[in-house]
């Protein structure tokens, strides 16, 4: 018998792995990979524009190097935020906004689009890359989210890096935590430090979605406190069906309208639309419009400020954000890197 020859295609396509198999004859057909990232959306300040963007860069080369050799958006995902997570600039891992008792408290979650399980994590103050704990958590655990001293010691237990807690505590985030320690307008004292939490989409060849976010949350939070970003739906959602959401801003109002779940259901369904106006609805891409009704919701039913990243499930991306600032990068078409602040 004659071995099965198989043809290999890579574009983008609507169904994602499409096998013919009659009988000599089997055709893989490849998704092309797409990648989204963000390092939050705040009122970013000028001094941090460059190195905001040059992290977004750094986390594209890592992510794309991986899904352009074929490899998978769940190593993709992990390798954009890991860089994320150890830049200073970022409010994830090092570098994170300080609690009010002083110390890193961090959050974060990655969810497989196929499954729709997710693995996630909180309130942790002695994990490096707490993406990586996410990971293990999504592949080894029996529950989908661990918190605090469970968290790592699972951690431990499964070979993720921990850290004394003051390793993750940078000399500018001390200054500000000092500042806004002394003074009860310490929502004065947040200027100047108010970059954000950090996430990433991605899609590799073979159609997987992961979607995933990783946060120190908001400065001088109670110890304890958790927020949107690594609850399931809030913070971050993927389905393979439809698409996959990062988002970042207020936590307390994006659970409210469970931010990246929404977003994911006006993909679904772009026929709902929130607040639009008629000069917005003509040339927007169904993913453009999903972002933005998104936004408008965040603003229009809570009065927040926030933003969100999205990959359709053909690999589209999308964004919005209502803060004067968000830190974002997306690999184009053509395989180019587009950074903004
Ligand atoms: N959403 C995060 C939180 O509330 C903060 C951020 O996005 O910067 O924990």
């Amino acid at each position: 018998m004659r071995p099965l020859l198989h043809f290999v295609f890579t574009l983008r396509v609507n169904s994602t792995v499409a096998w013919t198999n009659r009988h000599r004859f089997a055709i893989l057909i490849l998704m092309k990979p797409s990648l989204i990232v963000h390092g939050g959306a705040w009122d970013i300040p000028d001094e941090a524009v460059d190195a905001c963007k040059s992290g977004c860069h750094h986390a594209l080369t890592a992510g794309w190097s991986i899904l352009a050799s074929g490899g998978s958006a769940l190593d993709a995902v992990e390798a954009a935020i890991t860089i994320l997570e150890d830049e200073p600039v970022f409010d994830a891992g090092y570098g994170s906004h300080l609690n009010a008792d002083g110390r890193v408290e961090c959050d974060a979650i990655v969810m497989d689009g196929a499954t729709l399980r997710a693995g996630s994590a909180a309130a942790l103050q002695r994990v490096k890359n707490p993406i990586q704990l996410a990971r293990k958590i999504l592949e080894k655990c029996p529950h989908m989210m661990l918190v605090a001293e469970g968290a790592e010691r699972f951690a431990k237990d499964h070979g993720v890096k921990l850290c004394a807690p003051e390793e993750l505590v940078t000399e500018a985030e001390w200054e500000a935590y000092l500042r806004c320690s002394k003074d009860k307008h310490a929502a004065e004292h947040h200027r100047g430090h108010e970059q954000g939490t950090v996430g990433a989409v991605a899609i590799d060849q073979n159609g997987h979605l992961f979607a995933a976010t990783s946060t120190g949350g908001t400065c001088c939070k109670l110890p304890g406190r958790v927020g949107d970003s690594p609850l399931i739906g809030c913070g971050c959602y993927a389905d393979s069906e439809v698409g996959g959401v990062s988002c970042t801003g207020y936590g307390e109002a994006i659970m409210k309208i469970v931010m990246a779940k929404t977003t994911v259901d006006f993909l679904r369904r772009p026929a709902i639309c929130v607040d639009r106006t008629a000069a917005q609805s003509c040339n927007d891409s169904a993913a453009d419009l999903a972002a933005r009704d998104a936004i408008h919701l965040l603003a229009k039913r809570t009065h927040a400020t926030g933003g969100l990243i999205l990959l359709d499930c053909h690999g589209n991306p999308a964004l919005a954000f209502n803060t004067p600032r968000m830190a974002y990068g997306y690999v184009a078409p053509d395989g180019s890197f587009f950074t903004a602040v």
